[in-house]
């Protein structure tokens, strides 16, 4: 399936209309809370996964061990939400129906200290909860300035929606709703550069944008032949150009599964070659960031934004949860580019790319080769090298896909 960029923008737009064209008809859908543990270690982060926004929400941590949540929003519907699994940090979520909205309990085990506070997604509708390491004594004296509140106070049923999610999450109509967004359905192929950007210029004068474009539809083409249930979106078909900020924009809008960055290296020494992978990170090498900045000019030269360290804090919790999938899928294309393109490997790196830390999903960068070396400017601009490359990224997402599809399956049979 093949999806034009300008249709779904119009669809996006009227679907952002339609609160005002329905009032508050619109129900928000809470499917999924998660917990993952911080990519700096700091930590962990939860995300209530959310199809809208809340009105908005509270939160409190009244003693060390326990984390209480408002959700204020009158349609939160909830069925069939799956909630994290009890662990060594957590020991039980719970939610209580109010009439204004959802109560949340957050028990955490009794051993670990972690100081909570919680923010928006940058996509506008998860909450992210921070739970952070602390120690027992700044969490005591913490805990001191909240009052726990008494959700069987504000119930609007008798008791407690206690939905532990192996056994009693209810099977519905929205359980199937549910279980679709469990599904890799959806890509974002974004061959880089393009219009005014040529990106990187090599060997003979090849433009780097001629390739990433050339690889992109073929990538595109071989998931629409070979996996017929997977949505693609392009961020460009032809020579166009989008700005790096609506990029990320339009991912999030399409909440895809995977955004897949297409780019080729270029160095002063033409001897330089091989295929690198990066995904998102904060944790960049000074390697890693000389093409960071080259891949971000595009993007520091249009809007000069300086990120406070708030936002790299929300950042870093937005992407925590997707930062080991990125992980894994930038090496299962490594390994492709390697073991079966045989391509020349630099490596799996880590790099704070702006278009990765704008999409919120899994989100992967490459760059196929040096169009400052001759023999890779000449792999890479002939038709059978294209194909190699677009082959081999086929090859790493379709695998990762039925990975993905069986643990989830796996999943919600356990439940
Ligand atoms: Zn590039």
């Amino acid at each position: 399936m093949r999806t034009s960029l300008s249709l779904r923008v119009l669809g996006v737009l009227v679907l952002l209309l339609c609160p005002f064209v329905y009032g508050f008809a619109q129900t928000t859908d809470l499917h999924r809370v998660s917990n993952t543990p911080r990519s700096d270690g700091n930590g962990y982060v939860m995300r209530y996964h959310l199809s809208a926004p809340v009105d908005s929400f509270e939160i409190i941590q009244p003693a060390p061990d326990l984390i209480q949540m408002t959700l204020y929003g009158e349609n939160i519907d909830t069925t069939g939400i799956t909630l994290p699994e009890q662990s060594n940090i957590l020991q039980e979520v719970r939610l209580y129906k109010l009439k204004y909205g959802y109560g949340v309990d957050i028990y955490l085990d009794e051993n670990i200290y972690l100081k909570s506070n919680a923010y928006f997604d940058q996509n506008g509708k998860d909450i992210l909860v921070n739970l952070e390491n602390s120690s027992q004594i700044e969490l005591e004296r913490y805990a001191q300035q909240f009052l726990a509140i008494n959700w069987y106070e504000e119930l609007v049923e008798d008791d407690a929606l206690n939905v532990n999610p192996p056994d009693s999450a209810p099977v519905s109509a929205s359980y199937n709703n549910v279980k679709n967004k469990l599904r890799f359905d959806k890509i974002v192929i974004d061959p880089g550069h393009g219009g005014w950007d040529p990106g990187s210029i090599g060997y003979k004068g090849v433009q780097e944008k001629e390739i990433t474009l050339a690889v992109g539809l073929k990538l595109g083409e071989y998931i629409e032949e070979h996996l017929p249930d997977v949505e693609v979106v392009y961020t460009r078909e032809d020579d166009s150009y989008l700005g790096l900020a609506e990029l990320g924009h339009f991912a999030n809008l399409a909440e895809a599964d995977l955004y897949v960055s297409i780019h080729c290296n270029s160095f002063h020494n033409p001897y330089v070659r091989g295929a690198e992978v990066y995904f998102l990170g904060l944790h960049k090498s000074d390697a890693a960031f000389e093409v960071m900045k080259r891949e971000n000019s595009v993007f520091k030269n249009e809007v000069d934004r300086e990120l406070s360290e708030e936002d790299l804090l929300v950042y870093e919790l937005a992407h925590s949860g997707y930062i080991a999938t990125s992980e894994k899928i930038a090496y299962m294309i490594e390994d492709q580019f390697k073991n079966r393109a045989q391509r020349k490997s630099r490596g799996v790196k880590q790099a704070g790319f702006q278009v990765l830390f704008e999409a919120s999903m899994p989100a992967v960068l490459v760059e196929l080769g040096f169009i400052t070396n001759p023999a890779e400017q000449r792999f890479l601009t002939s038709e059978y090298g294209q194909s190699i490359m677009a082959s081999a990224l086929f090859r790493a997402i379709r695998d990762y896909k039925v990975e993905y599809e069986q643990k989830q399956a796996y999943n919600v049979s356990s439940n």
